[in-house]
C-alpha cells in the first residue's frame, strides 16, 4: 500500500470511527470514560492511577467535543485530544524527580493555568490570520486545555487547579458529584444527537 493510499485509509477510519461517532463508538467512550473516572480513586498515583486519570480525560474530551457540528469537530478534535491529555506532562518534576518547581504552592503545575489557554487562543488568533489550518490547530489545543482543566476542577481527590496563576496561588475546584452530573448530561445528550443524526440518515 502506497504512503497516500495508507493516508486516505487512516482518514476513512478517523471519518467512520471518530467523526461519524457510531452507536459503538459512543458506548466504548461512554464505558472508558467511566472506568477511567471511577476506578482513578483507587488506582493509585503511579502508572495505573495514570492510565484511569488520563483516559477520563481523553473520553470527556471526546464526549464533550462530540456535542459540536461534525465540521467543527473535523477542525478540532485532533489537536484537542492529545492535548487534553499531554498537559499533564508537567507533572513530570514532581512525580519522578522530586522538585517542585512548578508547584511551589499550589496543588497542580503552574502551568494548569488559564494563562496557558491564553497563551494558546492569542497564537491561534494571530495564526489565523496567515494561516488558518494552523489557527484552527491552536484553536483545538485551547479546547482541549480547557476541558482537561474542567475535569481537574472536579477531580475525585479535592485537589485544585491555579487557573489564576501567576496572579493568585490559590487552587480552584468544585465538587466531583457535580462533575459526574455534567457527564451524565453529556452523555444523555450525545446518545439523543447520535439517535437524531441516525434517523435522519
Ligand atoms: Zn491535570
Amino acid at each position: 500500500m502506497t504512503a497516500t493510499a495508507q493516508r486516505s485509509r487512516i482518514q476513512q477510519l478517523w471519518e467512520h470511527w471518530i467523526l461519524d461517532i457510531p452507536l459503538l463508538q459512543l458506548v466504548v467512550a461512554v464505558l472508558l470514560g467511566g472506568l477511567g473516572n471511577q476506578l482513578y480513586p483507587y488506582a493509585g498515583e503511579g502508572a495505573r492511577g495514570a492510565l484511569c486519570d488520563e483516559t477520563a480525560h481523553l473520553m470527556t474530551t471526546l464526549l464533550v467535543l462530540n456535542l459540536l457540528p461534525k465540521e467543527w469537530r473535523r477542525k478540532i478534535l485532533v489537536p484537542a485530544l492529545p492535548a487534553s491529555v499531554l498537559i499533564d506532562v508537567d507533572h513530570v518534576p514532581l512525580a519522578i524527580f522530586h522538585t517542585h518547581f512548578l508547584t511551589w504552592g499550589t496543588d497542580r503545575p503552574y502551568t494548569h493555568s488559564l494563562l496557558t489557554v491564553a497563551v494558546a487562543l492569542a497564537i491561534a488568533a494571530l495564526c489565523s490570520i496567515r494561516w488558518p489550518k494552523v489557527g484552527f490547530v491552536w484553536l483545538g489545543i485551547a479546547i482541549g486545555l480547557s476541558l482537561h482543566f474542567f475535569r481537574d476542577l472536579g477531580e475525585s481527590d479535592a485537589s485544585g487547579v491555579p487557573l489564576l496563576w501567576p496572579f493568585s496561588y490559590r487552587s480552584f475546584n468544585y465538587g466531583h458529584a457535580t462533575f459526574d452530573t455534567i457527564m451524565v448530561i453529556v452523555v444523555a445528550a450525545n446518545f439523543l444527537l447520535w439517535w437524531i443524526r441516525a434517523s435522519r440518515s
